[in-house]
């Protein structure tokens, strides 16, 4: 079956059900960056680079949210805990797709909290997910531009529309946002609706973000995928599959 018809069966959303905060998951499961043979093949072939925006453009928001934990006395990894409660459609999720709005999200998140034992402010725990820009990463998306098509994919909401995004906008061919199409990562829809946008395939295109959960579903779908911790170790991989150098 192709991604594209994968995709339009409207799907397999729930194959990722439960993945998202699994600490396990994202800590200890098997890192292929070293694998050459995930890069063999590549090189020419792609067309075109997906960026996700928190985490890999800026700082990670897992750092702000594990020092407002410490703040505020909640157990390490409680918020990251919660978002992995039905991960599909908790408030987290339903703001990210707008389908409620942050007034509406801040009761129904606290409540969340509330049930796991904990009590946090909403507004906090989302202005934590203010990073800073990481220059090096937008030079190497820059250069990118250049040679290759960009889109940006990002789960956001709408309130973060004038967001520090804006600053890097031009080096974007498409931006995809899930407050705007009502999509959003892991939904194999929403990297299908950025490959359609850029007129590439999946497989002509790398993926980065910063959760193995958002690579997933890329991965299947045939694109290249580079889980971004380190942006050194990230840049030094994307330029072994662009082929160029990127700074
Ligand atoms: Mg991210």
């Amino acid at each position: 079956m192709s991604p594209k018809s994968q995709a339009a069966r409207g799907h397999q959303v729930g194959d990722y059900r439960g993945v998202w905060g699994s600490r396990t998951h994202l800590g200890k499961r098997k890192d292929l960056r070293n694998d050459p043979a995930r890069y063999a093949g590549r090189g020419d072939d792609v067309k075109a680079v997906l960026w996700d925006f928190g985490g890999v453009i800026t700082t990670s928001p897992f750092d702000a949210f594990a020092e407002y934990e410490r703040r505020s006395g909640l157990e390490p990894g409680f918020i990251r805990a919660l978002n992995a409660t039905n991960p599909d459609s908790n408030a987290w999720a339903l703001l990210e797709r707008g389908e409620i709005t942050l007034d509406e999200f801040a009761p129904l998140f606290e409540a969340e909290a509330a049930r796991a034992g904990g009590t946090l402010s909403a507004p906090e725990v989302l202005s934590a997910l203010d990073g800073e820009i990481r220059p090096e990463m937008v030079e190497a998306l820059r250069r990118c531009h250049e040679r290759l098509r960009t889109g940006l994919l990002t789960n956001n909401f709408a309130s973060m529309e004038a967001t520090s995004k804006d600053s890097v906008a031009e080096h974007f061919d498409v931006v995809i946002e899930s407050s705007k199409v009502g999509l959003r990562k892991p939904e194999a829809a929403f990297y299908q609706l950025a490959c359609d946008r850029l007129g590439v395939s999946p497989c002509e295109a790398v993926f980065l973000d910063d959760l193995g959960i958002n690579l997933k579903p890329a991965r299947a779908m045939g694109m290249a995928t580079i889980k971004v911790s380190d942006p050194a170790t990230a840049i030094a991989e994307l330029e072994a599959l662009v082929g160029f150098e990127l700074r």
